[in-house]
């Protein structure tokens, strides 16, 4: 039988390499941090991790995993529900809470387990769920596994959602779920606009700050702190794979009876192993970090600021974004692979992407700003930038 099979998936995987669209992974021989050394012994400033706080490597929170190794060991061997919850997971949940002036926090493997496991649990076939186009694969995953009516606006556009919103009426409830930033142009969501129009509309408001958590706001607690909404978004998903500490888990965070609704119902927490001692334990050294200072916070505000500021004056077009995720517009696919190949040769290492990851006609590249990053490293990204923007033409001479 796999004779058949094997002769199918090698002619799907040559269409993949003939649009050009196979994607290989580079591989790093050293920790994630701003300077990061390649397997062919280059090293490079990597501007394209979601190290946003350049936490990845931070000796606080590797001394603390340590900890909760010593302390609770490598595994728990269990979901939570069975023997799966020790005491630091239960202080996890409540930092994470308190950090995001939210009532309770239920721990993931991943936030593509909260995404995929939160709408199901809370929603059925009477309820709708409006969905901004951009939103992420676990978002769409999630509402795929509930039975809930299903509606979307084009990204961001706040006159289509108030019409589906209209429309969604006859349902017995709505949830209105976006990304806080959309990880392709670092556009923040308008959840200002939308908290109002779920008010209008009678519907509750659900945001995924993965880009945003650490990132948005003064003090990095996402959408609600940039907008001032805190306590007007219902349900709030987050992960600790991105500024929080780059290794592994996810959460979702909100109202005290949907949380528990979660805890009884959803299927990813029910039946997925409980994240592990060293993971908790630097995640709650995380949280405390985050209260006890705003260095981070304020150097990568710095850092992005600037970085867009001096891209903008050598004359790059770029989005316009409130995050720490910088677009530089080329619109060409092969110009963008050329221009991401060349800026590796400089050292500098970030992704040109194109259709379908972006809409045909806006490939671009896009540059990940953290606070790991020195102004040393941000001056000769910018250098690099202008170099290969001149040899290929983006820039004029
Ligand atoms: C990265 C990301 C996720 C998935 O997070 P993991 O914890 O890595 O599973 C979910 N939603 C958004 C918007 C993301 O950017």
């Amino acid at each position: 039988m796999y004779g058949k099979f094997k002769d199918h998936l090698i002619k799907e995987i040559n269409d993949i390499h003939e649009a050009g669209l196979f994607k290989n992974e580079r591989i790093i021989a050293s920790p994630q941090k701003a300077e990061i050394k390649l397997d062919t012994g280059q090293e490079v400033l990597n501007f394209c991790a979601n190290n946003y706080l350049g936490l990845s490597n931070h000796p606080e929170l590797i001394k603390a995993a340590k900890d909760g190794l010593e302390t609770h060991g490598y595994g728990m061997s269990s979901v939570r529900f069975i023997c799966g919850t020790t005491d630091l997971h239960k202080i996890l949940e409540k930092k994470i809470a308190d950090f995001m002036g939210t009532e309770d926090t239920i721990l993931y493997a991943a936030a593509f387990d909260a995404n995929g496991g939160v709408f199901e649990p809370l929603l059925t076939a009477e309820d709708a769920i409006i969905s901004d186009s951009l939103n992420h694969a676990s978002i769409i995953d999630g509402v795929r596994l509930c039975k809930a009516q299903r509606y979307r606006y084009p990204n961001a556009d706040m006159d289509a959602l108030e019409e589906v919103l209209k429309q969604a009426q006859a349902q017995r409830f709505r949830v209105i779920v976006t990304d806080g930033v959309f990880s392709m142009d670092g556009n923040v969501a308008p959840v200002d606009k939308m908290v109002e129009l779920a008010e209008k509309y009678d519907a509750m408001m659900m945001v995924d700050e993965c880009h945003s958590h650490g990132v948005v706001g003064k003090t990095g607690r996402g959408v609600t702190e940039h907008f001032n909404i805190r306590g007007k978004v219902d349900i709030i998903t987050g992960t600790l794979g991105k500024a929080f500490g780059g290794a592994v888990g996810g959460f979702t965070t909100g109202r005290k009876e949907i949380i528990e609704m979660l805890r009884q119902r959803s299927r990813p927490y029910l039946f997925s192993n409980s994240l592990p001692p060293a993971v908790v334990s630097a995640g709650i050294r995380m949280f405390d970090m985050m209260n006890e200072t705003n260095e981070l916070q304020d150097k990568l505000h710095r850092n992005t600021e600037y970085f867009m500021e001096k891209m903008l004056a050598a004359g790059f077009d770029i989005k316009p974004t409130r995050s720490a995720i910088c677009a530089v517009m080329l619109y060409d696919a092969k110009l963008s692979q050329d221009m991401a190949a060349k800026l590796l040769e400089e050292g500098i290492y970030v992704i040109g992407f194109y259709y379908p990851v972006v809409p045909k006609g806006e490939a671009r590249i896009r540059v990940q700003l953290s606070a790991g990053h020195e102004m040393e490293h941000l001056d000769k990204a910018i250098a690099a930038f202008t170099k290969v923007g001149k040899e290929l033409g983006v820039l004029k001479n």
